[in-house]
């Protein structure tokens, strides 16, 4: 099977993940702040706190922006649940904004029309790689005081007006993703970054059960120097030092994968230019797309018939995927939000598919994709 993503591992990483396991700490030693900072200097921004997963640093960082319940969040459909959980985790309302067909991405332009008096704060998905158009948003959270996220799982190594994602020049929190489908992997991991110091200590508390041992932040006497506090109620979010020390091995070749991404999606673009079974998305005006994804919009010929094209994929041993089933279609979403809207949404979902693309994807298994799609095509023509 050609999988629509997959890591790359070297020897490199191997013996960085080896090296941690004979030294003493498996956790809770150097690598992790040696990840955290090579992560921030990497997207340019002042702290970043690696954790567990994205998922987890999504909720946190809805949390350390004070998101709760009677607050409402407005996020994309066209997302990962995670996405949309991390709100819910904090008791806040989701309010689903359509997509710009083009890109998959939050149409920017529908958010003003969505606030509500309860609306605290806005999740944005690089969809794909392809950054939002993060200028816009940001002038439209400014101007109706709402705080802004953006989830990057898909994203690190893109950029946006010449500033890397994770500058956090847009939002006030970037979170990535280290699953191995992801620009980078650690197994299982995330981050959050952020230049704002007072969301950077939230953070941090976050992933040790809302724990601090720094004495300027204690709201009583030490009795010790054992001393401790626990502020709020948390669990452990932590990462592992043989994750972080993955991260760190990977992370020196971001700007190289992110090549590799880009070289492939533009030998997608040249094979099946001006063709009759379906079209790319577009890249944002002004960003570079680190091609996460290689999604695919069916042509209205072909729109009833992609469980055919999927299945007639798969037993080729193409390993395409769906990003993503809408998030209000979840049964779990259907109880909790009745109202939503979204042709467009609908539209994308009808006609989405996306194809492998990963750094070390051989030029000799992409023609064997390129050659897979031609047949399921011409099947059901
Ligand atoms: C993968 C993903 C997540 C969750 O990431 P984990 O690290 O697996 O928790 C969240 N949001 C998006 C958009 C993702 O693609």
């Amino acid at each position: 099977m050609i999988p629509y993503s997959h890591q790359c591992i070297d020897e490199s990483d191997i013996e960085a993940v080896v090296e941690v396991l004979k030294s003493d700490f498996l956790t809770q030693g150097p690598r992790v702040e040696e990840f955290e900072r090579a992560l921030a200097d990497y997207c340019s921004a002042k702290y970043c706190v690696a954790f567990n997963s994205a998922t987890t640093a999504l909720y946190a960082s809805c949390f350390a922006l004070d998101l709760s319940k009677n607050d409402s969040f407005i996020t994309t459909p066209i997302s990962f649940v995670s996405t949309a959980n991390a709100g819910v985790y904090c008791g806040a309302k989701p309010i689903f904004c359509d997509i710009e067909p083009r890109t998959g991405n939050m149409d920017v332009d529908l958010i003003e029309s969505l606030i509500e008096k309860s609306t605290k704060l806005i999740i944005g998905v690089d969809y794909g790689g392809n950054p939002l158009r993060w200028d816009r948003l940001k002038d439209m959270a400014e101007k109706h005081g709402l705080k802004l996220i953006d989830d990057a799982s898909h994203a690190l190594g893109a950029e946006y007006k010449g500033k890397r994602i994770g500058s956090c020049e847009f939002c006030d929190i970037t979170v990535f993703s280290f699953h191995p489908v992801k620009p980078i992997t650690t197994a299982e991991g995330g981050a959050a970054l952020t230049n704002d110091e007072a969301v950077y200590k939230r953070l941090l508390m976050f992933k040790n059960h809302g724990i601090t041992r720094n004495a300027g932040d204690f709201e009583f006497k030490p009795d010790g120097d054992w001393y401790y506090e626990m502020q709020f109620l948390s669990f452990n979010g932590r990462i592992s030092d043989m994750q972080a020390a993955l991260g760190l091995s990977q992370l020196k070749k971001i700007d190289e994968f992110i090549e590799k991404r880009r070289t492939i999606a533009k030998l997608y673009r040249d094979r099946f230019k001006d063709s009759d079974f379906f079209d790319f998305t577009e890249e944002t005006k002004d960003a570079k797309s680190g091609y996460h994804l290689l999604p695919i919009l069916l042509k209205d010929d072909f729109v009833g018939r992609k469980q055919g094209i999927f299945k007639s994929l798969r037993t080729k041993g193409i390993g395409v995927q769906v990003h993503y089933i809408p998030i209000y279609r979840q049964p779990f979403y259907r109880g909790l939000v009745s109202d939503v809207y979204c042709p467009k949404t609908e539209e994308f979902y009808k006609r989405e598919l996306s194809l492998p693309v990963y750094p070390c994807l051989t030029r000799e298994n992409l023609e064997l994709v390129f050659e897979a799609v031609d047949e399921a095509f011409e099947k059901f023509k």
